[in-house]
């Protein structure tokens, strides 16, 4: 196969493709924008509700409550749930930033377990030997489009008397024996940042439930703690679902399952492109999984020589991500040194993501795949 050169009509490839996404819904987006407009009920207006019905319908649950980002849907299940400080949370050490500042930001402890090498995923060997008395939850992040391992952490939750909450910002659709990401525990929390795989024009967030006390929480707390206009029952915040990024969303939710199935089908020509490649680990898809494929994460020697290759061929791959939790600036107080989760800094160093989105064209996997074949 012979290299395209950079002068390619298949250039750039990014890492996702927004406006190839907008130009094919655009006349049913701007409809739903002018209907708000017109209505003008911009804060918690009707498009939230249809959304919140829409959405917890999509996720097989009883309950959503629209939130303004996925760590605001995260920090208020903590606080929903009386989680703070004293408390300790349990979650991956490979996991975005997010998951961890937010139970900081409910004044609770993250307690961070290692991630299994094959499936990157919370390792469910690793969770049980991490509880103490002050363990209130178990966090799993469905890391990348794939479900973690979610019924021995149910199981064990379950003897231990913690609330499973899930991180499904990265989860959108994706299934765990059948069941959907995100009704699995007690509370599934989701982000509509726009390069998720249902995203806004902005920040969103969401968390899905079947617990009735859990919803009157969070409907309370992202509206400054009130039910009733001006009595404030619990000191809450400003942290409510947008109207305009809601309408948005009903728009695109129509969309989601097809664009997952799109993703997916990326994802089977790059494994068809590179299998035979044999410094290059594929992505393992789990017995027990239906993958979304939010992103398609190969490992592979010399990452970072790799991805600057990539990046002037100017193919938009990404490192998700490159420095764990534990290792973070910010988590220093935590006391974890260098080596506490080896897996995870094993797979910081050789993790790449290659550009997926559901209109990316087989020409462009083609030229990445030629991009990761050079030497
Ligand atoms: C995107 C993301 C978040 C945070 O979502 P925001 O809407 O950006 O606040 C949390 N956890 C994971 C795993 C994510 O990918």
């Amino acid at each position: 196969m012979t290299s395209p050169s950079i002068q390619d009509p298949f250039l750039p490839v990014p890492l996702v493709d927004l406006q190839a996404q907008y130009a094919g819904i655009s006349a049913e987006v701007h409809e739903a924008i002018r209907t708000v407009l017109e209505r003008g009920d911009f804060v918690l207006g009707a498009a939230v509700a249809e959304f919140e019905k829409n959405f917890s319908a999509y996720c097989r649950a009883k309950f959503a409550v629209g939130v303004g980002s996925g760590l605001d849907a995260l920090t208020l299940t903590l606080k929903g749930f009386g989680i703070g400080p004293g408390d300790e949370v349990i979650t991956a050490a490979n996991t975005f930033v997010a998951t961890t500042l937010a139970i900081v930001q409910a004044g609770a402890k993250p307690v961070l377990a290692d991630c299994d090498l094959e499936s990157g995923n919370i390792d469910v060997r690793k969770i049980e030997e991490k509880i103490t008395p002050k363990t209130k939850a178990i966090l799993p992040v469905h890391l990348y489009g794939q479900p973690a391992d979610m019924d021995p952490i149910l199981d064990m939750a379950r003897r231990h008397g913690l609330k499973v909450i899930e991180d499904a910002c990265q989860a959108h659709g994706a299934e765990y024996k059948g069941r959907r990401c995100g009704s699995l525990g007690d509370a599934g929390c989701f982000s509509f940042y726009p390069g998720k795989n249902l995203g806004a024009y902005g920040d969103g967030g969401c968390v899905v439930t079947n617990d009735p006390e859990l919803t009157e929480r969070l409907q309370m707390l992202r509206n400054y703690g009130s039910k009733v206009k001006y009595h404030h029952e619990l000191q809450g915040t400003n942290s409510r679902l947008d109207t305009l990024q809601a309408a948005i969303l009903n728009v695109k939710l129509k969309y989601l399952d097809g664009w997952n199935q799109k993703r997916r089908e990326a994802a089977q020509t790059y494994k068809k492109i590179l299998s035979g490649v044999s410094n290059i680990v594929l992505p393992a898809v789990m017995p027990y999984a239906s993958h979304i494929f939010h992103l398609f994460v190969i490992r592979i020697p010399e990452r970072d020589r790799v991805l600057k290759e990539l990046q002037t061929r100017k193919i938009g791959a990404g490192i998700h991500y490159p420095i764990p939790v534990h290792q973070m600036d910010c988590h220093r107080d935590l006391g974890y040194s260098a080596g506490a989760f080896p897996v995870s800094e094993k797979l910081a160093k050789e993790i790449l993501s290659l550009p997926i989105y559901p209109e990316i064209s087989q020409e462009r996997i083609r030229f990445v795949c030629d991009g990761l074949r050079s030497k």
